[in-house]
């Protein structure tokens, strides 16, 4: 196996990848040891991956060292996972076995605590030493392995802890920040996106062995489940999250019922992942997250077609999940050659899912803060609106009813002017009923009234009140002479002078009826009305009254009664009496005035 060699010069600072010949058995050292060389095969050269195997797996190389000086050299396996790694070193006949390492095996084991398997061993100068490397593990036999002088290796672990402790210091970044959000706004969301991140960044530090280094816990069962459990909830989370983020409405029911569907199955899975072994649940597990994946990319992919808003965001998030997941499945099975690369491919795509999500969640939260800013800022204008609309509603009622009551005051002031008028009128018409037509004095209905008023007065006071009753004599002939229009003027005349000769204002002449008229003198006792009577009598008889036909000479006849008014006497009986004695005037020879005697008629 002289090809298999591994020369140790003077220029020699790190071999990469370490070729080696390995085989699958569960034989022990001895038995290894006498196995013919045509059972042995080459790794060739790059990474062997050879899957899940049910064996272990036996792997030996020779190094030599062509220097004069003894040699310490590092043994680097960039596989954490693997279950336990031992080392024998078979140094001329004598060998030595190492501590078993792996990360089913204890942590102070190892020789040097890395992330990675390092194993520290020394080489004699010029020895000639075979190395033989068991290993088992349930996972992926995958052999990543070189050998380093001390200072190269601490100068490549260097520069690649730096940027794993970037990238993983960035990615818990994030889980805090959306912490954070979550405490801020007590929104689910950002308190999922969080535990997806957590996801994400753990199955980082499981796979690089760095939670093994840093966070050791010694629950094997955590050690056999926590990858395939990782895997599938982080999708589980990203599944959930894109169909909130989505906001998949009415329209998308079916889409929504996939998704919904998607979700409980990969629950179902998850719970049921415990029960299986470590190699079946891993497969089971990344299997179901590559199903869940595509499912919900499928239906994101879809949505994006539609323009369904941030649909493209979810589905970068979660195509580059889908992604580590795609090449996680190529790893596990033995499929892939380089193991820098996939380091590289998962951070790269867990760095985008992460940041993508992140930068989606914050974004929808502004979107719809905006959205409910937008949303109340419309009802408060709405509201304004309404508002005015009432101040002016309330206005123009106010207005109405100023005017209407104005116009009410209007409309009962100017009732009030015509009531007034009216009851003006009524007066006026009243006032014309109690006038007479062709005189102009007092009718006869108005005398009746006076009279009835100034007999109480006259019993009240006990004051004499006269009545006289005044009669045109001849006044047929008159007529028949001169004409009947001739005999108004006549009238008139008499009217006249009679109204003219009362002095005093409670004096009262009425057209009794025809050419007879009728006074009334309250307080005036016989001689006194004698007097006023007189004075017409002889005024008459001494005028010439001047009418169209002619000048008219003519005289008068006067009756009439005074006395207190008695209580069981009627007003009627001093028209009676001023009657009689009229009639009395009369036949005593005309154009004279005779008082009624009370005493001489009862004699
Ligand atoms: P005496 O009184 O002196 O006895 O005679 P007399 O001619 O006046 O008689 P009487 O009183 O009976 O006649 C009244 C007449 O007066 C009757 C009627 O023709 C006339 N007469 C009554 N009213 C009016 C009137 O309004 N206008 C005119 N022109 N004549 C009237
Ligand atoms: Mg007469
Ligand atoms: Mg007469």
């Amino acid at each position: 196996m002289a090809s298999d060699k591994i020369i140790i010069d003077d220029d020699f600072q790190s071999i990469k990848p370490l070729v080696f010949k390995y085989l699958s058995s569960d034989e022990s050292l001895a038995q290894i040891q006498q196995n013919s060389d045509s059972q042995w095969r080459s790794s060739n050269d790059g990474t062997l991956n050879l899957g899940i195997q049910p064996n272990a797996i036996w792997v030996s190389f020779t190094i030599s060292n062509q220097t004069p000086v003894n040699k310490t050299l590092y043994l680097l396996l960039e596989h954490p996972l693997l279950d336990s790694v031992r080392l024998h070193q078979s140094h001329q006949d004598s060998i030595t076995t190492f501590a078993a390492i792996g990360d089913r095996e204890p942590l102070k084991n190892r020789q040097i605590k890395d992330d990675s398997l390092v194993f520290v061993f020394n080489l004699d100068a010029n020895a000639n030493d075979v190395f033989y490397m068991k290993i088992v593990s349930q996972g992926n036999i995958k052999l990543p392995m070189s050998l380093w002088t001390p200072e190269q290796l601490l100068q490549h672990k260097t520069k690649r802890n730096l940027i794993t402790g970037l990238f993983l210091g960035f990615l818990l970044a994030l889980v805090f920040s959306n912490g954070l959000l979550f405490m801020l706004t007590h929104k689910a969301r950002f308190l999922l996106g969080s535990l997806y991140i957590a996801c994400l960044w753990t199955l980082i530090t499981v796979t690089f062995g760095l939670s093994y280094r840093y966070f050791y816990v010694d629950v094997k069962w955590l050690h056999e489940k926590n990858i395939a459990l990782l895997f599938l909830t982080a999708a589980i989370l990203l599944n959930f999250l894109a169909e909130h983020l989505l906001e998949l409405d009415a329209r998308f029911k079916s889409l929504i019922r996939i998704m919904r569907i998607t979700f409980v199955v990969s629950l179902l899975i998850l719970l049921s992942l415990p029960w299986f072994s470590y190699a079946t649940g891993l497969h089971i597990s990344l299997f179901s997250t590559l199903v869940n994946l595509v499912i919900c990319s499928g239906v994101s992919g879809f949505l994006l077609v539609k323009k369904q808003t941030y649909s493209k965001w979810i589905l970068l998030s979660q195509l580059s999940y889908l992604v580590a997941i795609i090449f996680s499945i190529f790893i596990f099975n033995g499929k892939d050659h380089n193991l820098v690369s996939m380091s590289t491919l998962f951070m790269n795509s867990f760095f985008i899912s992460s940041m993508v999500l992140s930068y989606l969640l914050i974004l929808q939260f502004i979107d719809r803060r905006d959205l409910k800013i937008q949303r109340q800022q419309a009802l408060l204008a709405e509201a304004k609106i309404k508002d005015n609309l009432q101040l002016e509603t309330i206005k123009i009622q106010q207005e109405l009813e100023e005017e209407l009551e104005s116009r009410i005051q209007e409309h009962t002031f100017e009732l009030q002017i015509t009531l007034q008028e009216l009851e003006e009128k009524n007066r006026e018409l009243e006032e014309k009923n109690t006038l007479d037509s062709l005189t102009g004095i007092r009718n006869r209905s108005y005398f009746d009234k006076k009279l009835t008023m100034e007999f109480r007065r006259s019993h009240r006071e006990q004051t004499p009140l006269a009545v006289m009753m005044l009669d045109i004599d001849f006044f047929k002939k008159i007529n028949d002479t001169f004409g009947h229009l001739a005999g108004d003027d006549a009238i008139r005349f008499v009217a006249h002078t009679i109204q003219t000769s009362l002095k005093r204002p409670s004096d009262e002449v009425c057209r009794y009826g025809g050419e007879e008229f009728a006074v009334i003198l309250p307080n005036t006792d016989t001689e006194g009305a004698l007097l006023v009577a007189e004075a017409i009598r002889a005024q008459i008889s001494e005028a010439q009254v001047h009418t169209t036909a002619g000048i008219i000479n003519m005289t008068i006849s006067v009756g009439l009664f005074s006395d207190i008014a008695q209580r069981n006497h009627e007003p009627n009986q001093y028209t009676a009496l001023a009657d009689k004695a009229l009639y009395q005037a009369k036949h005593a020879g005309r154009n004279q005035v005779v008082f009624y005697d009370d005493t001489a008629q009862r004699d």
